[in-house]
């Protein structure tokens, strides 16, 4: 049995909008409740504000305000898969750490949501650093964004990384992907299970050429 076969995930970074929680969703509502109704169509692009009509400097006012009046960080109920996604990476004795660059106005919201709904972390980290879960695991790591610089990120140190399917991520070909959260737990998993072989960077070595 050579090294690689001992190669098990210990701990996983978990992202927070576009993953486990529908940010838009709430962000929808509120631009409704605060503009009126308008046209706000789903996000196909990181940059959806300005299909929404709205500039950057507006998009960050209205984010601070909304987080204040609307609790536009806790509003939504979570993404689909995202109990399950818990109870497999607790059975598989993986240890869960929230990494999200949320904005301080969703600090105190976001630690009550994941309480409120039972989904408590081993930590819960507000960095856009998201390759932090490699310097707290004590084996290998494995995170689940739905950003392509982060997933970038993450992959370049030698994270398991895989980016959670969005539109606005669609243009990154040869990323490893997931449909969803539980995918994504399911996946560590099967390899911890050595159910399948270990996970190498998928797109990091050429990248740049990547990029459509
Ligand atoms: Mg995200």
């Amino acid at each position: 049995m050579n090294n690689t076969e001992h190669r098990r995930i210990t701990d996983v970074g978990i992202d927070m909008d576009g993953v486990t929680y529908p940010f838009y969703e709430a962000f929808r509502k509120y631009c409704e409740d605060k503009l009126g109704k308008g046209h706000y169509p789903d996000p196909q692009t990181w940059d959806f504000y300005k299909t929404w009509g709205l500039e950057l400097d507006q998009f960050h006012r209205l984010l601070e305000e909304g987080a204040k009046t609307h609790n536009l960080f806790s509003s939504e109920p979570p993404m689909e898969g995202v109990q399950e996604a818990w109870e497999i990476l607790r059975q598989a004795d993986v240890r869960i750490h929230v990494v999200t660059a949320r904005p301080y106005t969703s600090w105190g919201q976001t630690a009550h949501w994941l309480e409120n709904h039972s989904i408590i972390p081993d930590h819960l980290f507000f960095t856009h650093d998201k390759t932090i879960v490699s310097h707290v695991a004590t084996g290998e790591s494995a995170i689940i964004d739905d950003h392509v610089d982060y997933y970038l990120q993450a992959e370049k140190v030698g994270i398991v990384s895989v980016l959670r399917n969005q539109p606005w991520n669609a243009q990154l070909i040869n990323a490893r992907r997931a449909e969803n959260i539980k995918e994504f737990a399911t996946l560590v998993q099967k390899v911890n299970n050595r159910e399948i072989a270990w996970l190498k960077p998928s797109v990091n070595k050429s990248y740049k050429t990547l990029l459509r």
